[in-house]
């Protein structure tokens, strides 16, 4: 049987390594700019440090106000400076919070953006922006949002707290597990995610113990990066309908979200893909994915309920009401009962069988 499918090629220059860092005024001039204007979070100052020196006179203009989920407020404090500045180019470190910011700008201006990314988070490699204004999120989409470069240094990714840094690493795997069930699947992508769940995998299981090991952090990076590129590249399903809604309607933490309801997800579409479980199991070595999923989370001591999110158990409903009304597509249908028991699962954090 001949299978049918479509790939679009997206255009950056990607440099992964450790100690790329010292790469980044060489990647200014091979964009012919001169001004940089520097991006980080505020709870990031000592990497904003390192990377102004590293800059030196390149850097007209720094601005430390990144701000989770991109507020349009936030993104005009920043404009206001890139535009006094005469900056000709954004350099931004940190994780998705930064980059968010970056996007906004050459959203708004076209500018030219080179990504630090020291999260697993992987917006970085899409062209999707997510905005929030009134308390209200929406997102776009756009070739013109993609960075020109991005530069992956494992050393800046190194510092990230072992909690963060669990739910950071799930949060991608469940960006390359849902590209393998998606409606767009394909052999380039389904090649890139099975590749990030191994080193995702691999990464996981060893971060507790040696949180500060260079071949863990590359594991994990890498395996983002590739997460990334899947996230960029086809539809998501069911788990990211899910925290979308837990997140956008209840106020859930978006990464801890992902890491408590990727296993029941996976258990819930088992049955319907039961070739890309094998797939899984195979790239993390165990016998049954959704269930080696959980483990991988508990052993590294990451959030395994709703429960101990604080999330009240009588608004499981309300939230199975939200993902049937609008699914997205999803390999198995959706019902609200069966939406509801693995909301069940997920608050008791019960092992995936
Ligand atoms: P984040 O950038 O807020 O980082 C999480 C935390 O980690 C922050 O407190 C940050 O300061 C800290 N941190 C980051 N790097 C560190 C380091 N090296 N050392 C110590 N602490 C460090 O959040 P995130 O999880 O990276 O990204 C989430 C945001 O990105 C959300 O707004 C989400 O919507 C967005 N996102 C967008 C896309 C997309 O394609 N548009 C994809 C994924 C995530």
């Amino acid at each position: 049987m001949t299978t049918e499918f479509e790939y679009v090629g997206l255009p950056y220059r990607i440099l992964f390594g450790q100690g790329t860092l010292a790469k980044l005024n060489a990647e200014v001039s091979r964009l012919s700019r001169s001004r940089v204007l520097l991006l980080t979070a505020g709870d990031l100052p000592g990497l904003g440090d390192q990377v102004e020196r590293l800059l030196g006179p390149l850097c007209v203009a720094r601005f430390d106000g990144a701000t989770l989920h991109t507020p349009v407020t936030v993104t005009e404090e920043a404009l206001g400076q890139l535009r006094a500045s005469g900056a000709d180019c954004v350099v931004a470190v940190g994780g998705g919070s930064t980059t968010g910011l970056s996007k906004a700008l050459a959203a708004c201006t076209g500018i030219d953006q080179i990504i630090l990314p020291t999260t697993y988070a992987g917006s970085e490699v899409t062209p999707v922006l997510g905005e929030t204004a009134g308390g209200r999120k929406t997102t776009r989409s756009s070739p013109s949002i993609l960075p020109e470069t991005v530069i992956y240094d494992v050393e800046l990714s190194r510092g990230l707290p072992v909690p963060i840094a669990v739910t950071s690493a799930v949060n991608a795997l469940a960006h390359a597990v849902e590209a393998l069930y998606s409606a767009q699947a394909n052999p380039i992508v389904d090649g890139w995610a099975l590749d990030a769940v191994s080193g995702i995998g691999k990464g996981l299981s060893r971060l507790a113990g040696e949180p500060a090991d260079l071949g863990v952090r590359s594991d994990l990076l890498r395996g983002a990066w590739l997460a990334g590129m899947c996230l960029a590249s086809v539809g998501m399903g069911l788990h990211h309908k899910l925290c979308h809604v837990l997140g956008g309607s209840f106020g859930l933490p978006h990464a801890i979200t992902h890491t408590v309801i990727l296993p029941h997800v996976m258990s819930y579409n088992a049955s319907a893909t039961p070739d890309v479980m094998a797939r899984i199991g195979a790239a993390l070595n165990v016998p049954d994915a959704a269930s080696g999923v959980f483990d991988l989370i508990k052993q590294a001591d990451g959030p395994t309920s709703l429960r101990e999110l604080g999330f009240g158990f009588d608004d499981l409903g309300k939230v199975a009401d939200e993902v049937t009304a609008s699914p997205y597509p999803n390999p198995k249908p959706l019902t609200r009962d069966g939406i509801l028991g693995l909301l069940s699962q997920a608050w008791y954090g019960v092992r995936p069988a």
